[in-house]
């Protein structure tokens, strides 16, 4: 019984995660390096190059799915990885921000900023509803914004009905809107 269970919630955790690649993440790295490239128009930047790492970053943690689902068979959440540590996203955009302030303004360096920050965001946005180990790897306690209830079957139907997914079709319909403006 309790192993259908655990089958049922690495299930959900798989589902939540497709879902929320495309209608969450993508859209988010999307508007954020878009309002980024509208402000850098000009500069000696490729726009597109910083869109992509922008989209990228924004679903990198994400990544950690293929090592949950191929090499660790399902046995730990993948937000429980370093992949998804709050400090890992945020060393990493210290570090880009220090060495393109203080070191090198170039490009590279630049993308490094943009792609880090994308992926710290997609932190916020999986704490939404969401566990994220916040203070990981001192603290092992999650933290999530808001609880999804079950009040629906089949699962999914929680987290569709509840208005996080609202959110994230605006963020969705933002996304389009940017991208009908001004196509980079
Ligand atoms: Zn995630």
């Amino acid at each position: 019984m309790i192993a259908v269970r655990m089958y049922g919630l690495f299930l959900s955790v798989y589902y939540q995660i497709r879902i929320k690649m495309i209608i969450g993440h993508i859209p988010s790295g999307y508007i954020y390096s878009k309002l980024l490239a509208n402000k850098l128009a000009g500069k000696r930047i490729n726009l597109h190059l910083l869109i992509l790492i922008g989209v990228t970053g924004a679903i990198a943690p994400d990544f950690d799915w293929l090592y949950f689902y191929f090499v660790d068979d399902e046995k730990h959440l993948h937000h429980t990885y370093w992949t998804h540590y709050p400090i890992v996203w945020l060393g990493l955009l210290l570090i880009f921000s220090v060495w393109y302030r203080y070191i090198s303004k170039t490009s590279y360096v630049l993308l490094g900023v943009v792609f880090s920050a994308a992926g710290f965001m997609h932190l916020i946005l999986d704490s939404v509803v969401g566990n994220i180990w916040w203070f990981a790897p001192f603290v092992d306690k999650p933290y999530s914004m808001f609880t999804v209830s079950e009040l629906h079957e089949p699962w999914w139907l929680n987290f569709i009905l509840h208005w996080s997914f609202l959110l994230e079709l605006l963020l969705m319909l933002w996304a389009i809107i940017l991208w009908q403006r001004k196509p980079v």
